[in-house]
């Protein structure tokens, strides 16, 4: 076994010893079904080769961090203009905060809360309809995975509709601002569309390549280094919500959590990261999730931090 190998070994094993797990989220019903005590780490280093353990290849809600993928097809589909109404400042709120919207004139802080993610889509409906956005999603997560099993969880994706009514809130409240443009209904069912995004450890962590190696992937452009780096920047400072500053503190990495409990990390020319465990803290992030890159950072020093 190489060393990743067993450090990847070795912090799945200490995980699955702890018992303080966090809570599962519940606020989706499906969510609250997929058992506590699951967890899952996959590591893909730049020369392609794959490390995993725990529940590695068990596909789960992949939520939030789709915000990423949501952010790189925007930013491709209008450039900066999409930063005239979305901003690019933590949010110190939580992740379905409306408060910020009223003194703030209907543009969110950034991205990846829900109400920057809902901006995201509204922007991508500019130009398609959702079933376009939709499968240009699906299409993009299974190329930059290499890996065209990946669907979409239908179930997860009603039972959003039916309980979202914060996210409804918030796209309604955007409206009144003039800064959602489409049909209300249209845009939040595709953002939760790509929420339900069902992913494993592994398919994720090859899905973040493009982030950790300055754009490219298997030998291919998916985006600009300039706009590589952008979005890791924009992970380090938001990718947590209003514990944001906590997670970088602790691990130096970008990173993008999910209420599913998932996080993609990007230690940036060294590896693409991702982790899941379901139970969440305060904030909903993983706990086991934010724990394990913490380990995995004291272990390798793949901190964006660390002198090289
Ligand atoms: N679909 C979830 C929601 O809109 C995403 C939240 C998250 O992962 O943080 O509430």
């Amino acid at each position: 076994m190489d060393a990743i190998s067993a450090i990847v070994a070795e912090i799945a094993e200490e995980m699955r010893a702890q018992e303080h797990r966090g809570k599962v989220a519940d606020y989706i019903p499906p969510l609250a079904q997929v058992p506590a005590d699951k967890f899952g780490i996959a590591v893909v280093m730049r020369d392609g080769t794959v490390h995993t353990a725990g529940d590695a290849e068990d596909p789960f809600s992949i939520q939030s961090i789709s915000k990423v993928f949501a952010l790189t097809l925007a930013l491709g589909a209008v450039g900066d203009q999409l930063w005239q109404r979305v901003g690019r400042e933590p949010s110190g709120s939580a992740f379905n905060s409306i408060v910020q919207l009223e003194t703030e004139h209907g543009i969110p802080r950034n991205p990846f809360i829900n109400a920057g993610a809902i901006v995201v889509c509204d922007v991508l409906l500019g130009r398609l309809q959702p079933r376009e956005a939709i499968g240009q999603m699906l299409r993009f997560v299974r190329m930059v995975a290499g890996d065209e099993t990946i669907v979409i969880d239908e179930v997860v994706a009603r039972a959003e509709q039916e309980t979202g009514f914060r996210n409804k809130a918030l796209a309604n409240y955007m409206r009144a601002f003039g800064n959602i443009h489409a049909p209300v209904d249209l845009v939040l069912g595709t953002y939760f569309h790509f929420c339900s995004l069902a992913m494993s450890c592994r398919q994720l962590a090859m899905a973040g390549r493009y982030l950790m190696a300055g754009g490219q992937s298997d030998g291919h452009s998916v985006i600009s280094d300039r706009r590589a780096r952008r979005i890791n920047a924009l992970m380090m400072s938001c990718g947590h919500y209003d514990n944001s500053g906590d997670f970088a503190y602790r691990t130096g990495l970008p990173g993008k959590s999910g209420v599913g409990g998932g996080i993609l990390a990007v230690a940036p020319g060294i590896a693409s990261i991702a982790v899941w465990s379901p139970g969440l803290n305060s904030s909903g992030n993983s706990h086991l999730g934010q724990l394990a890159l913490e380990r995995l950072v004291q272990k390798t020093g793949w901190s964006v931090f660390e002198p090289r």
